[in-house]
């Protein structure tokens, strides 16, 4: 299947359509999810569902809809719901004029950690602002910085997966290219001190008429992390890069 983006649903609009954003805390039992899919699914057209497991043996079912009857109201749509022995407790929220908020999340949960969204295109700006007000020294300030997350993220991954850090990198790796970062591709082997990580359509050179010449921030990122995970000090050098014509991204990775 061809690879695309997750679709998140932080905002939503269509304009002149009533959307609702429906939250349930469910049962996690076999069923739980079809039983509530199937009952929804004659009063509102999906547009976007998530579905996840809560440590207490329950799960919560968070969807944005859109209304297929106009007479449908966050009170008809929570009683159906609520019929439901699927759900232990429900609420909907209606948008405005077709604009619908997710105003229940409170941030982004991945394992034991929390994330928040960017705009990739918007931290892309934020690095050229650097560079436009700090010149080589926002450069190296940039792979400074990209070094210090790779050193974080690696520590954390080490203490996390032991050995399998090192020996599923390239595995490991495409977590990145599903965050967003880019498509990676990475030639690397447990014992290797020579290879080279492929980023294709990166985020860090994703805006436009940017003043760098490379991905200071991922180059460091690698470093950092290599040098944390693999106990060698590396020398990473991107040798292709989109901010100099090329059509993607390429990071040599030596001892
Ligand atoms: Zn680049």
């Amino acid at each position: 299947m061809k690879e695309t983006r997750k679709r998140e649903f932080p905002l939503h609009y269509a304009k002149g359509k009533k959307m609702f954003h429906i939250i349930v805390h469910m049962s996690d039992t076999p069923g739980s999810l079809s039983a509530i899919l199937t009952d929804l699914g004659k009063r509102v057209n999906i547009i976007g569902l998530s579905s996840y497991a809560l440590t207490d043996g329950t799960a919560m079912f968070t969807a944005f809809a859109e209304a297929l009857n106009q007479k449908e109201t966050p009170k008809t749509l929570k009683g159906a719901i609520d019929k439901l022995g699927a759900s232990l407790e429900a609420e909907v929220a209606e948008g405005r004029k077709g604009l619908l908020v997710d105003t229940y999340h409170t941030g982004i949960q991945v394992g034991g950690d929390e994330y928040l969204l960017l705009r990739r295109e918007g931290l892309s700006g934020v690095f050229d602002h650097i560079v436009r007000i700090f010149g080589t020294g926002g450069e190296v300030l940039l792979y400074e910085e990209g070094k210090a997350l790779g050193h974080d993220n690696a520590e954390k991954l080490t203490k996390e997966l032991g050995e399998m850090a090192v020996d599923e990198a390239a595995y490991i790796d495409r977590a990145l290219t599903a965050q967003g970062w880019g498509v990676v591709e990475s030639s690397t082997t447990p014992g290797s001190k020579d290879f080279t990580i492929k980023v294709d359509d990166c985020f860090e050179c994703s805006g436009k008429g940017s003043p760098r010449k490379g991905c200071d921030f991922l180059r460091g990122y690698y470093e950092g992390s290599v040098e944390t995970a693999r106990g060698f000090k590396p020398k990473v050098e991107e040798t292709e890069c989109r901010l100099r014509g090329d059509k993607g991204c390429a990071f040599r990775v030596r001892s």
